[in-house]
């Protein structure tokens, strides 16, 4: 049966072309649905305009009344989405786990972030007037999300925007319908009120193209590929609406002289190899002080060697599939690339072997040195589970090489050193650098990158602010305010 998906408030088949949604550790069908059409978009937008006026006028603690629900129904149910998110892109569960929990406490977040929110008071009482600058709601929200996160991704959008008084029409990613449409269901349980979400799965340059360029939509939240962003930001140019963008990536992870390897060697592993490399931050990029090369790289070959590939639903699994073929396809080719370009493949660089493991996109972590830093795959996001070491010899030139790359999403830097740390976190051109650890995450902490990794921030107590606008009130004091033509 043809999955419904939820337009205005109903849930009825779309009515676009037939998806169907794969698991990609063996290619068997999760679900069959038909993609939103434009006639779902033009109803879903025009509901979203009507219903968001009403919602403005909500308390706020009733609006993250909703937002307290989702969260704990999110927990109650934690497994089953967990479940449903390895299905939808193969994500070892415990990894899937580690998100929902994430978007649980996202919701949680920005229902006390809506509560809390104060307007400003921007001068003192003077003589003439008074001012006051409180915030309200930018009206419809497009949410445009990816494939390789979605239940957290898509959290980080529609709670801030709901809990700020506005509507989202959401379009998930093409491979990955399934979590936006669960998590429609449990706003809808929670008593979100009709029209206020819609999630229309369906092909970006269609359906997302339509929700993004329709009049009524008042800001594009996207995260995604740098280029699609690149072509959002110019409709929103051309609508004076403003964008979120969150980008892609190539970050670079420094092991100083004095970094405690063992720490180091398994935080680099983590923060490229986790999520198969399919995340935005995945520090892809190793810059190791010439010192300790051999031995950084012969450690990192042992771990990179020893972790288990395989069905993203047993226990003990490090990496899953890719979400598919085409872009296991794409990430082989960057490798065979190097290959070409003269590097050393240290570890991995093939698809794996394994009988258990054939009809689906899996790929063997890859451990890569010997290019030069102006070769395509130390420059290019190849969104997998390739990193590619280079040593250096003094800060001065780490710096310019970290720095030498049109991304700016996030850097690591190990070391024992403080100084050294701070004066590196410093002169990074990084929206996040993390020191001593990589990929943890707060919700309280603001997210988003520097350069073409993005433009805004997601996340932390502003995150709420970056879906509304500021109107600025004068109260005249003065019995005769304006003497202009007396
Ligand atoms: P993508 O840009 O191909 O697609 C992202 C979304 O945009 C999808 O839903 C897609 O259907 C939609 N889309 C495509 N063309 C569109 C158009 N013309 N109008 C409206 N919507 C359109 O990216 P992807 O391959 O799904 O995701 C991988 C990319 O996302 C990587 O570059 C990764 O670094 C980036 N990413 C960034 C972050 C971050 O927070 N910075 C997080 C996750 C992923």
């Amino acid at each position: 049966m043809s999955q419904k998906i939820f337009i205005a408030g109903e849930w009825r088949k779309g009515r676009g072309d037939l998806f169907v949604s794969r698991f990609p550790a063996d290619g068997s069908i999760n679900a069959e649905l038909h993609a939103a059409s434009l006639e779902d978009v033009e109803e879903a937008v025009n509901a979203a305009d009507i219903a968001w006026r009403a919602w403005r006028g909500r308390l706020a603690h009733e609006r993250a009344e909703v937002l307290y629900r989702v969260s704990d129904l999110i927990k109650s149910r934690s497994e089953e989405l967990a479940a449903l998110q390895t299905r939808d892109n193969g994500k070892p569960l415990a990894e899937s786990r580690g998100l929902v929990a994430s978007a649980a406490a996202t919701a949680r977040y920005f229902a006390a972030a809506c509560e809390t929110l104060e307007g400003e008071l921007p001068t003192q009482r003077n003589a003439e007037v008074m001012t006051l600058s409180q915030y309200e709601p930018l009206g419809v929200i497009a949410a445009i999300t990816p494939w390789n996160s979605p239940i957290a991704s898509e959290m980080q959008k529609v709670a801030p925007a709901i809990a700020g008084g506005n509507a989202v029409v959401l379009k998930p990613a093409e491979a990955t319908p399934l979590l936006a449409l669960k998590l429609a269901e449990l706003f809808e349980e929670a008593g979100l009120p009709k029209g206020l979400l819609s999630v229309l799965p369906g092909r970006g340059s269609v359906i997302g193209e339509a929700i993004v360029c329709h009049p009524k939509v008042r800001k594009i939240s996207f995260t995604g590929g740098t280029n699609t962003g690149r072509h959002l930001a110019h409709i929103a140019a051309d609508k004076l609406i403003g964008t979120s963008l969150e980008l892609g990536g190539k970050s670079p992870t420094i092991i100083c002289e004095d970094a405690d390897l063992e720490q180091a060697v398994k935080g680099v592993a983590y923060g490229i190899f986790s999520s198969a490399g399919q995340a935005c931050i995945a520090g892809s990029r190793l810059f190791i002080h010439r010192s300790r090369y051999d031995e950084v790289m012969t450690r990192l070959e042992e771990v990179a060697s020893n972790l288990r590939v395989g069905h993203p639903e047993s226990p003990g699994v490090h990496l899953g599939p890719l979400i598919n073929e085409a872009h296991r396809d794409s990430v082989a080719a960057y490798v065979e690339r190097a290959r070409q370009e003269g590097a050393c493949i240290r570890v991995g660089g093939e698809i794996p072997q394994d009988e258990e493991l054939a009809s689906g996109s899996f790929y063997l972590p890859t451990l890569i040195d010997g290019l030069s830093h102006e070769s395509v795959v130390c420059q290019e996001e190849i969104f997998g589970p390739v990193l590619v070491a280079l040593p250096y010899d003094n800060e001065d030139e780490l710096i310019g090489l970290a720095n030498d790359n049109v991304y700016g999403l996030a850097a690591g830097v190990w070391t024992a050193d403080y100084r050294r740390a701070l004066r590196l976190a410093a002169i990074l051109e990084a929206g996040t650098v993390w020191i001593n650890t990589y990929k943890t995450f707060s919700i309280s902490t603001p997210f988003g990158g520097y350069k073409e990794s993005g433009l805004g921030r997601e996340k932390g107590r502003k995150g709420i602010q970056a879906y509304m606008q500021q109107k600025s009130l004068y109260l005249g004091l003065n019995h005769n305010p304006n003497p202009w033509c007396d």
